[in-house]
């Protein structure tokens, strides 16, 4: 199994945890920010008055010399109230004249009397942020007040506001009761949108760790057994997971389909190896026997004994040729070698001059052969070389499989702007059971005729393929003992 943080739910939930702590730090110093101002607006506003009301309540300086004894008792008074409060009577430059914060503490002798200023003057927006005399670098919240309130201006009472209570996150935290409240709220929503994130990437990663499983066994099987994925979304594809795996099953499937042909052709070619050689060997063992026999036998064979071994030999020879031919054919046919060469041209002619080939073998074999068409049948669109290809094995078998007295007849008709063509013959037939063989490959339905005048089981399964190639097929209708017909279709040229 993978590193959790190498599976994608891994990683959706390292970056949902990075977001919500960074969500977290946010809220955290966002919060401190906007509660330490207010904190000090609210503090400023509340002590607005309070150096004006010190200056009028005691005469801190006079004819710019500091009363130290009213600063001392304001100093008191002040320690009461808020011990953190600090006092520094500033000359109008802004020097310091006096303070009250411990002696040594004090780092700085002089004031910015802009924040001052400001203070005092127009409608100061608060909460504004004054020099630290006791820190360099640190400004606080102030109350001022010009000295002595009206009259000619002496110095200033500069009084620093609060401590360093609310100064880090910690003593906020532990002082603030809203500051601690809200953080805990917020900390427990981070907490439930994580679960909720995790818990909800758990479920979406679900359905791709299950589509995962079902891949992997995928390309573990050996493509014979079904997929390994559930197929009830197929119907209802919502999301993209959905469709992935809609897509992966159909995918699967037609693999499975295409694995299923190719076993079955390769069944098929293993089959036709065997017919091929089986038949092969046949003709030529009793070629190369008789042969074989005549050398040996030389000058002991009467001439007539030598005429009918030649005469064997001879028939298993151009058997051979035959087959050897017509598998060349087949081939060529397979591999779209032969491609048919439309044009037009009248099936009438054609039947009339292949039954013309077939004449003399049919007398002899006491067939009658009859031809039932009229003269105003249309022309074909088709390769009429191998038309008449087709028209030859029909008329082979029909007369190979009709015994002597039968007929064969050859009949065109039009329908529907086609050309139909019909082969029917008064022969053996073929039984049920056979006919759905008969276009195979080497297949030769045994009991229909003697083992010698067997054929090579290959011309029905030219005549397809070269239809299937005019983008037609063969039909065949058979009875046993009554007779057999085939029938293609072709297309007329357009007028
Ligand atoms: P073959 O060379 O053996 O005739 P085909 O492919 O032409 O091979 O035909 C396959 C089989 O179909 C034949 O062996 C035969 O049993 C049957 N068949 C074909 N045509 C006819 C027919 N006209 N009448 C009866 N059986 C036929």
């Amino acid at each position: 199994m993978a590193p959790i943080f190498k599976t994608l739910y891994g990683r959706l939930s390292f970056v949902l945890l990075g977001l919500v702590v960074l969500m977290g730090i946010l809220y955290v110093a966002l919060t401190l920010f906007t509660t330490r101002h207010y904190l000090q607006e609210v503090n400023q506003r509340l002590n607005q008055t309070l150096a004006t009301n010190l200056v009028s309540e005691q005469v801190l300086m006079e004819s710019g010399e500091v009363n130290y004894m009213a600063l001392r008792e304001v100093f008191h008074m002040l320690m009461v109230v808020n011990p953190a409060i600090e006092i520094y009577l500033l000359d109008p430059r802004g020097e310091i004249l006096a303070f009250t914060a411990p002696p040594g503490k004090v780092k700085r002798q002089r004031i910015s009397l802009s924040p001052i200023k400001e203070y005092l003057h127009g409608n100061p927006a608060f909460p504004i942020l004054g020099e630290d005399p006791r820190d360099l670098r640190r400004k606080k919240i102030f109350s001022a007040a010009p000295i002595p309130a009206t009259g000619p201006l002496q110095g200033y009472l500069y009084v620093i506001l609060g401590g360093e209570e609310y100064d880090s996150v910690v003593s906020m935290f532990v002082g603030s009761y809203i500051f601690r409240l809200s953080s805990l709220a917020a900390a427990g929503g981070l907490a439930v949108v994580l679960m909720t994130g995790l818990i909800f990437f758990y479920i979406l990663t679900r359905r791709l760790r299950r589509l995962t499983a079902g891949v992997e066994q995928f390309s573990r099987i050996d493509f014979s057994e079904p997929i390994p994925i559930d197929s009830s979304n197929d119907s209802k594809p919502c999301d993209e997971i959905d469709q992935l795996e809609t897509t992966f099953r159909q995918m699967a499937d037609r693999i499975l389909e295409q694995m299923k042909t190719l076993r079955q052709n390769d069944a098929l070619r293993r089959e036709l190896v065997a017919n091929v050689s089986h038949d092969l060997r046949t003709p030529l063992a009793s070629l190369q026997g008789y042969i074989e026999t005549l050398i040996l036998k030389e000058g002991k064979l009467t001439p007539e004994e030598q005429r009918v071994y030649l005469e064997t030999a001879a028939r298993h020879g151009e058997r051979l040729g035959r087959l050897v031919s017509e598998l060349l054919e087949l081939a060529k046919l397979d591999a779209q070698e032969i491609q048919p060469r439309l044009e037009s041209f009248s099936m009438g002619e054609l039947i009339q001059d292949v039954t013309q080939k077939f004449r003399l073998a049919a007398e002899k074999k006491q067939v009658q052969m009859k031809n039932h068409f009229g003269s105003d049948i249309p022309l074909a669109l088709a390769d009429i070389g191998l038309m008449e290809r087709v028209l030859d094995n029909l008329l082979d078998n029909a007369l190979r499989y009709t015994a002597a007295g039968g007929s064969i007849t050859l009949s065109i008709e039009q329908t529907n702007g086609r050309l139909i063509t019909r082969v029917s013959d008064t022969g053996c037939g073929i039984p049920p059971d056979e006919i759905p063989h008969i276009f195979h490959r080497f297949y030769r339905v045994k009991e229909s005729v003697p083992v010698e005048s067997l054929g090579t089981g290959l011309g029905l399964a030219i005549a397809k393929r070269i239809l299937e190639l005019h983008g037609s097929d063969i039909e065949v209708q058979s009875t046993l003992d009554v007779g057999t017909t085939f029938t293609f279709s072709l297309p007329v040229p357009p007028s």
